[in-house]
C-alpha cells in the first residue's frame, strides 16, 4: 500500500508517493503559484501515478487544523484556501493537514534524528522560521498549533539596531533571526555572507534565545534545528554554546542536532501522517 505526502510550501509544493525514504516511488517539485494551479498540478500528479490509500499534507501557514485551510497569510491569492477540500474531491481518499513543520517532525520521528523519541521540537530557520512540537507522542494542536517563529525574543537593540522583519511583530523570533531577516540586515542572503563572525555570533545568539524559550516551555528531549539559514555550518555549535550559557545550568539542554531527513523530512513526514490516519 502506498500512501501520498505534499510539502506545501510557500515558494514550491513537493508531492511524492511511497512508504519511505526507502521507497520514494515518485516525487515531484513545483513552484507555488496560483491556489488552483498549484492544488490542480498536485491532484494530476495523485491521480495519473496511481491510487494512494491516504494523502498527508504538511503546509505553510498559518493553518486552521480543523477546517483544512490556510488561513492568515500574507502570500498573495492564497489567505482562506481550502486545501483539503479541494484534493479530498479531487482523489477521493482520506487527506490528513497540518503544518509543514509538524509533519517534519513526524518524518524524524519515524526515519531521522528523533527516532525512539515521544517529546522533541523540529524548527526550521528558512525564509522564515517555524516550529512543529510532539509532546508525548501527540504533536502539538490546540487554539491553533505551536507558532515558534513568533515567540518574543530579548531583542540586543545596541548590538543590533535592525528593527526586525516579522509584518506582524517586528522584532519577534522570525523578524531577527529567520533568513529574511539576515539578508535584510546585512544586504545581502547568508549563503554570501561567508564566515563574517559579526554575522552568526548575533544569529546564534538570537537562535538559542528561541531555542532556551522552547526548552522552558515544553521540556523536549531534543531539539532539531533545520532549514537554509542552518546550512551555514560553523551555526550550530555556537547556537549550543549560547543555549547552555543561557540556561546557565538550570536545566541541562537537551541535545541540538540537524534533522537527519535534510530536506525530505517534510513530504516524508507528510506520507507518515498518512500511513498514521489509516494504519
Ligand atoms: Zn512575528
Amino acid at each position: 500500500m502506498s500512501y501520498g505526502g505534499i510539502e506545501a510550501g510557500g515558494t514550491k509544493w513537493v508531492c511524492a508517493i511511497g512508504t519511505g525514504p526507502d521507497e520514494l516511488r515518485d516525487v515531484v517539485t513545483f513552484p507555488t503559484t496560483t491556489p488552483e494551479e498549484t492544488i490542480g498540478r498536485a491532484a494530476e500528479f495523485f491521480s495519473q501515478n496511481g491510487k494512494v490509500a491516504a494523502l498527508g499534507i504538511g503546509s505553510f501557514g498559518p493553518v486552521d487544523l480543523h477546517r483544512g485551510l490556510i488561513t492568515t497569510t500574507p502570500k498573495p491569492g492564497w489567505a482562506n484556501t481550502d486545501v483539503v477540500g479541494a484534493l479530498r474531491d479531487a482523489l477521493e481518499v482520506p487527506v490528513v493537514f497540518d503544518t509543514d513543520v509538524n509533519a517534519a517532525a513526524v518524518g524524524e520521528q519515524r526515519w531521522g534524528a528523533a527516532l525512539g523519541l515521544d517529546t522533541f521540537c523540529y524548527i526550521t530557520v528558512g525564509t522564515g522560521i517555524g516550529g512543529g512540537v510532539m509532546a508525548g507522542n501527540e504533536l502539538v494542536h490546540g487554539l491553533v498549533h505551536p507558532e515558534i517563529g513568533h515567540m518574543l525574543i530579548r531583542h540586543d537593540r545596541e548590538r543590533d539596531p535592525f528593527d526586525g522583519v516579522c509584518p506582524f511583530h517586528g522584532d519577534c523570533f522570525e523578524g531577527l533571526a529567520s533568513g529574511g531577516a539576515v539578508r535584510a540586515r546585512w544586504g545581502k542572503p547568508g549563503e554570501e555572507l561567508g564566515g563574517d563572525p559579526r554575522v552568526w555570533e548575533l544569529e546564534a545568539q538570537y537562535l538559542a534565545h528561541g531555542v532556551v524559550n522552547v526548552v522552558c516551555a515544553t521540556s523536549p528531549e531534543l531539539v532539531i534545528l533545520g532549514g537554509g539559514v542552518m546550512k551555514q555550518l560553523s551555526l550550530l555549535p555556537l547556537v549550543r554554546k549560547h543555549v547552555d550559557a543561557l540556561l546557565a545550568g538550570y536545566v541541562t539542554a537537551p541535545p541540538i542536532v540537524s534533522p537527519a531527513l535534510g530536506d525530505r523530512a517534510g513530504v516524508l513526514g507528510a506520507i507518515e501522517l498518512a500511513h498514521r490516519a489509516v494504519a
